[in-house]
């Protein structure tokens, strides 16, 4: 790799990893899920962390599906934080999709549907197989050599059992195994059925005969153990959304890899929820509902508000966390004024979490752990500024001051940040209150 090279990996990763919640790994609880002050890179909002871990746990052991959890509090208090850190807590096992409200608009399909899909992407789906595992000892192996000119290797496997031998004919992905292993004749081997895995487990070896007359490599042993048959569970885990994919005839498996799934018919999914029932009932199948996050969840409208009241009643509903930071607002799509701006049905059927505004001292410490995710070294003198900053705006615009000001420093040379950089940067780089000032000034000056 040219230095060049080195160099565009290595930005690619800082981008990534300087995200706005990067610095962010899990809800820093205890074992008796108390938030801790400052822990996983989440500062105080204790009660909500609390309540959040609570269902997270929940979740966990699968108590709750078909529920409504809303994360309300003021903008930069931490919902979208806490949502990051439960989907962290939650781990890669249970399926954990994060939206924003306005990403359902779009020309390709309905808002319903968009939802539907959000939806089946937050429901596990674990299908266990069975699948036979044979142990023996090798007897003997014919492997047909390359050199026959088909191309297609075949083969065969005696493998010694309690009661008889039995052949096992080699497929090629048998052979490769075998071949990669070097198993030959008195070895005590398994073959997986399903995958046609071959392992090595030991030797017994007591006798061989090499090469045949017609050049086979063929090898005879004898054989004083028995063989073991075993039945061993494979799960796989994959979402209703990725099975409603790859048994839509319109887009097929491929349509999960460019994301361009199109509308899904009902019919299909009908018939998905049916036959999953079926697996469940009979013990092939467990459904493991996840969580479903929708952010600025204002966003959205009558029709969808009340497509999810419903969609919250089926058996195959995973958990909905939603997040506003709206007081009493219009319901997108009526006349109606209600709390958050979401219908007072669905608003009563929803648990809803608390966050607060964060005191002084907690802005100083988020400011802090995010100036050590970005690499920023920040004197105290300039972190005071950028709390007061923080309390007098908003902590979201303070977090970026953050990286402009690290910038600014770097360019004098400057190991640190100091008070002048954060100045710089504040007369650079207006915030919202300050924004609005001018515009309400200059009203006129503007186009209408
Ligand atoms: P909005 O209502 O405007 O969407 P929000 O409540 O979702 O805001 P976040 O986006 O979560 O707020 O918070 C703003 C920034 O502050 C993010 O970078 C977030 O990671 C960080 N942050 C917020 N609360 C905490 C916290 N308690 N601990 C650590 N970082 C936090």
């Amino acid at each position: 790799m040219t230095d060049a090279e080195k160099l565009e990996v290595r930005d690619i990763t800082r981008i990534e990893r300087i995200g706005a919640h990067s610095h962010i790994r899990g809800l820093g609880l205890d074992d008796v899920l108390e938030a801790r002050a400052v822990s996983q890179g989440m500062v105080g909002q204790k009660e909500a962390r609390r309540a959040a871990g609570i269902v997270v746990q929940m979740v966990r052991e699968g108590k709750i599906a078909g529920r409504c959890i809303l994360l309300a509090g003021e903008p930069s208090t931490g919902k979208t934080a806490i949502a990051v850190a439960m989907a962290q807590a939650l781990g890669n096992e249970t399926p954990f999709t994060s939206m924003s409200a306005s990403e359902i608009f779009s020309l390709e399909m309905s808002k319903t549907e968009a939802l539907s899909q959000a939806m089946r992407k937050s429901i596990g789906v674990r299908i266990k197989e069975e699948t036979e595992i044979i142990e023996g000892e090798v007897v003997e192996i014919q492997i047909d050599r390359p050199a026959t000119g088909t191309g297609q290797k075949i083969g065969k496997v005696t493998l010694k059992t309690t009661e008889m031998e039995t052949n096992y004919d080699l497929g090629n992905k048998i052979i490769e195994c075998f071949m990669k292993e070097k198993i030959q004749a008195g070895d005590v081997i398994t073959i997986d059925k399903a995958s046609g895995k071959v392992s090595k487990l030991g030797r017994s070896f007591t006798r061989a005969r090499d090469y045949d007359a017609t050049g086979a490599q063929t090898r005879f042993v004898q054989c004083p153990e028995g063989e073991l048959q075993k039945r061993k569970e494979v799960v796989h885990t994959v979402t209703l959304h990725e099975i409603d994919v790859i048994n839509s005839r319109t887009h097929g498996f491929l349509a999960l890899f460019s994301g361009d799934t199109g509308e899904i018919k009902q019919e299909i999914r009908d018939q998905i929820n049916g036959k999953v029932m079926e697996w469940r009932e009979e013990g092939k199948a467990e459904i493991n509902p996840g969580v479903l996050f929708i952010d600025e969840v204002h966003m959205l409208d009558m029709e969808c508000f009340s497509f999810l009241n419903r969609a919250m009643e089926s058996d195959m509903a995973p958990v909905v966390i939603m997040a506003t930071n709206r007081g009493h607002t219009r319901i997108r799509g009526t006349n109606y004024r209600s709390p958050h701006g979401m219908p007072l049905d669905l608003l009563d059927r929803m648990i809803i979490i608390r966050t607060v505004p964060y005191s002084e001292k907690e802005v100083r410490e988020i400011l802090k752990i995010r100036c050590e995710e970005e690499d920023c070294v920040m004197n105290n003198d300039a972190l005071t500024v950028l709390t007061r900053i923080a309390c007098d705006t908003s902590l979201r615009y303070a977090i970026q001051l953050i990286t402009t000001a690290n910038l600014v420093s770097r360019r004098r040379k400057s190991t640190e940040v100091t008070v002048e950089d954060v100045k710089k940067c504040y007369a650079l780089f207006i915030d919202e209150v300050r924004s609005s000032k001018i515009l309400m000034e200059l009203q006129d000056e503007y186009m209408f």
